[in-house]
């Protein structure tokens, strides 16, 4: 596989503050050495994060980097969403990471939640082919999902409403991966499904928020993490060292390319592309 079939690409989130502002600019070039397809701005359902979103995604692309905003309807109206989105258009931006989102706690209940398939059919009824649609994937299964037929089923649902590829959500099971795409096929999914990727930063928080999306990190894994106790760095090299021998074998298997995951740092995921011998230009 050549290195331009290769699609690497890194997500962000927007930060609240000035200098979280300033650091994002500085990870942002640092991880624009190795060349990524985008780089993608997580969108918080329901506005939350409309403006920061916005304000880094327009910029981004202004600057010449090639920036996805993540959106989901939220309750926003079908006007509120358009509007947004020909701001992106204006701005040059040409790829959305279309999303259902979750609602934060206050902000509404479920009723107001819009499918992914349906905002997708909706850039695509709007927009038509301006923007290259990205999805999201559950190789470990989304945690509301009624059964893995009909998730899959839903992502089919998603392609044919007009999306181009997938990313997954992040995991530690290789085979959960295999199996899922094994099934994506079998469903009539020939898009791309791209893996997600979660660098090992803090074990507390990584139990947390795996168990809140439904991504599982195996027991040998917690228990080896959860051995280094106080000591972080040791943990974060051994935590570095798994997920690069995850993602070769990932690529070694032939996957179109890694979605990363960066939290907004940039020695995690400079560390593993850089094991993985996706050397940066500079
Ligand atoms: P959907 O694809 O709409 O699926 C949601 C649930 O409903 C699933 O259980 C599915 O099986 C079911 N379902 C789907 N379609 C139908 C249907 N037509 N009828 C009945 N049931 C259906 N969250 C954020 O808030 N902001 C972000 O920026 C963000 N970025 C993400 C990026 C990636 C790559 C991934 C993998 C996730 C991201 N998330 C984000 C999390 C995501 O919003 C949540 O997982 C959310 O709960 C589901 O969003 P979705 O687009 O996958 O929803």
């Amino acid at each position: 596989m050549s290195d331009s079939e290769f699609r690497l690409s890194f997500e962000f989130f927007p930060p609240k503050t000035d200098i979280g502002r300033e650091k994002i600019i500085q990870v942002r070039d640092e991880l624009a050495k190795f060349s990524p397809e985008f780089f993608s701005m997580t969108y918080g359902a329901g506005g939350s994060t409309r403006d920061n979103t916005k304000g880094l995604v327009t910029q981004f692309n202004q600057a010449g980097f090639s920036t996805a905003p993540h959106l989901s309807f939220g309750g926003d109206t079908e006007e509120d969403i358009a509007a947004l989105i020909e701001e992106y258009k204006t701005a040059g931006v040409n790829r959305i990471v279309a999303l259902r989102g979750d609602m934060p706690s206050g902000m509404g209940g479920a009723s107001q939640m819009v499918y992914a398939n349906e905002l997708v059919a909706f850039i695509r009824e709007r927009f038509g082919d301006h923007f290259h649609l990205e999805v999201a994937a559950y190789p470990e299964i989304h945690p509301e999902s009624e059964s893995y037929t009909t998730d899959v089923q839903f992502l089919k649902g998603k392609f044919d409403a007009g999306a181009n590829s997938a990313i997954t959500q992040y995991f530690f099971n290789l085979d959960a991966y295999f199996y899922f795409t094994e099934q994506c096929h079998k469903a009539g999914i020939n898009q791309p499904i791209y893996p997600g990727i979660m660098p090992i930063l803090n074990v507390q928080n990584l139990l947390r928020f795996s168990n809140a999306c439904g991504a599982e990190v195996p027991r040998w894994l917690q228990k080896a993490l959860e051995a280094y106790g106080d000591d972080e760095e040791s943990m974060r090299a051994f935590g570095l060292e798994v997920v690069t021998e995850m993602c070769e074998a990932l690529i070694e298997c032939g996957v179109p390319g890694l979605h990363f995951y960066t939290m907004n740092q940039v020695e995690p995921v400079k560390t593993i592309v850089d094991n993985l011998g996706l050397t940066a230009n500079s």
